[in-house]
């Protein structure tokens, strides 16, 4: 008892602790903050002492007092969205913030909210302008189409088409096509959502063009077709094709919309991708409308991207869902700069965007950045882990080219002792944090997706955190 009371006469108040702080720690954090974690601490000593636990004098020291304060204030300042190493290979990894952006697109996005802008504003005539009009002609240009028009992201796409060509009237879709994108994005749910009625035809595996046929009504507004993204159906398969689709819209005055979900603007077939069509493909073939993510394949920010018809893209712009699902100006600053990359040639692009970059890595530098990393972890870490080097491979991810195999060299830790989920658990809460991937007991890593610069970082974080006790 007598002990308990003068453990509560040595607690230090918030004012002697901030006193002895010096005025570049005490300026570092904002004061309500720092107060805040102050009067945290001492709380809790106070209740531990109450409660009767055992507390020793030097953890009533004004210095423990604000080390414990400072660090908790410190951990609360940091930015809560911040920059992760990504080692999975993952080249589009949603959870990872998808499409890394490329130099232009991140200069202009530091560039551009500076100061003021002529976001909306046309510097030739001093009349109001269209947000819209920066990568208008851009996109033409690019993907052969008529016009073009930019929502927040492809969903916003879809729905803004739906919305505006289909409400209240029916879509037709092949059963093969009613997928689920990332569990946010449900064909039949976006369908509900803008007022279109869906009209199922065909089955799971085989869907002709007669089907479609059969169920056009008086009420038809559309023909869509929906990229599968994430999934495909092997086997005894059959789908209508676009141009099948743009046929039989062309008969019978019904516009055909493609969802085609990642969009590339670049043909990587030299590089051995395929599989996957252009959006200038696509809009060769004689579709009325293409949506497309403006973060997936084409490597830019998050966007939905439309393209197509004018007289339907018209239509869509004057739709008051658009002002709804507008972008703003740092979203058209990184656009216009990914697109600007397209004017140049294919191989001079896939240099430029990161993602095309990393998608097309030839093995042999794959190969050569896993030894040189094995080789140095190695040394790091003795014989304290089993550092290997095996052939693997990585994935597009983001729900594009589900199919593809790209080699790759992978480094595998192994812990001679211990759990490899905590040595994945270390580096995620780590500063930088890392994301790796963990097969049979093993921490693996792919320097696909991780950038040049990050590599010694990286090897820092591996060495930091990794609990190799
Ligand atoms: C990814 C995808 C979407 C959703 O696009 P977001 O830009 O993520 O909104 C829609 N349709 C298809 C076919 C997709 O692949």
């Amino acid at each position: 008892m007598e002990d308990n009371r003068r453990l509560l006469r040595e607690l230090p108040s918030v004012d002697e602790v901030l006193m002895q702080l010096t005025p570049n720690i005490r300026n570092s954090l904002p004061h309500g903050l720092l107060v805040e974690q102050l009067r945290a601490v001492i709380a809790q000593l106070r209740e531990r002492v109450l409660t009767g636990q055992p507390v020793s004098q030097e953890e009533l020291s004004p210095e423990q007092v604000s080390h414990q304060a400072l660090q908790s204030a410190y951990a609360y300042w940091e930015p809560n969205l911040r920059p992760v190493i990504n080692a999975t290979g993952v080249v589009l990894h949603t959870n990872l913030g998808r499409a890394v952006l490329s130099d232009q697109a991140r200069e202009a996005i530091l560039e551009v909210p500076k100061g003021y802008s002529n976001l909306e504003l046309d510097l030739n005539t001093g009349e109001r302008g269209s947000r819209y009009s920066h990568v208008v002609e851009l996109l033409c240009r690019l993907t052969g189409a008529e016009s073009a028009l930019v929502v927040n992201n492809n969903a916003a796409a879809v729905l803004l088409a739906l919305n505006t060509l289909a409400q209240g009237r029916e879509v037709i879709v092949s059963r093969g096509q009613l997928v689920e994108i990332g569990g946010s994005f449900r064909v039949p749910e976006v369908m509900a959502a803008s007022g279109a009625r869906l009209v199922e035809v065909g089955t799971t595996n085989k869907t002709y063009q007669r089907d479609y046929r059969n169920a056009l009504t008086e009420d038809t507004a559309l023909l869509l077709k929906v990229h599968p993204s994430n999934y495909r159906i092997m086997g005894f398969t059959r789908e209508t094709s676009l141009e099948e689709l743009v046929a039989l819209g062309r008969e019978t005055g019904i516009p055909v919309m493609e969802d085609l979900g990642s969009g590339f603007l670049v043909d990587l077939k030299p590089y051995g991708i395929t599989g996957e069509p252009t959006v200038q493909e696509e809009v060769k073939a004689g579709a009325d409308i293409v949506t497309f993510s403006g973060d997936k394949l084409l490597g830019g920010p998050q966007a939905g991207i439309i393209v197509g018809k004018k007289k339907y893209v018209d239509q869509m712009a004057k739709n008051q869902l658009t002002r709804a699902l507008r972008v703003d100006k740092l979203t058209m600053a990184a656009l216009e700069a990914t697109l600007r990359a397209y004017l140049w040639e294919p191989e001079q692009t896939v240099e430029l965007i990161p993602i095309l970059r990393m998608l097309t890595m030839k093995t042999e530098v794959l190969e050569k950045r896993a030894r040189q990393l094995a080789a140095r972890l190695q040394q790091l870490f003795d014989e304290r882990v089993i550092v290997a080097v095996e052939p693997g491979v990585s994935q597009a991810g983001g729900g594009s080219l589900p199919m593809l195999e790209l080699s790759t060299t992978l480094v595998t830790l192994e812990p001679v002792a211990g759990k490899v989920e905590k040595w994945a658990a270390g580096l995620r809460r780590g500063r930088p944090a890392v994301m790796a991937r963990i097969a049979e007991g093993k921490l693996v890593l792919d320097l696909r997706t991780v950038l040049d610069d990050e590599e010694e970082s990286l090897i820092e974080a591996l060495t930091k955190y990794l609990p190799l006790a």
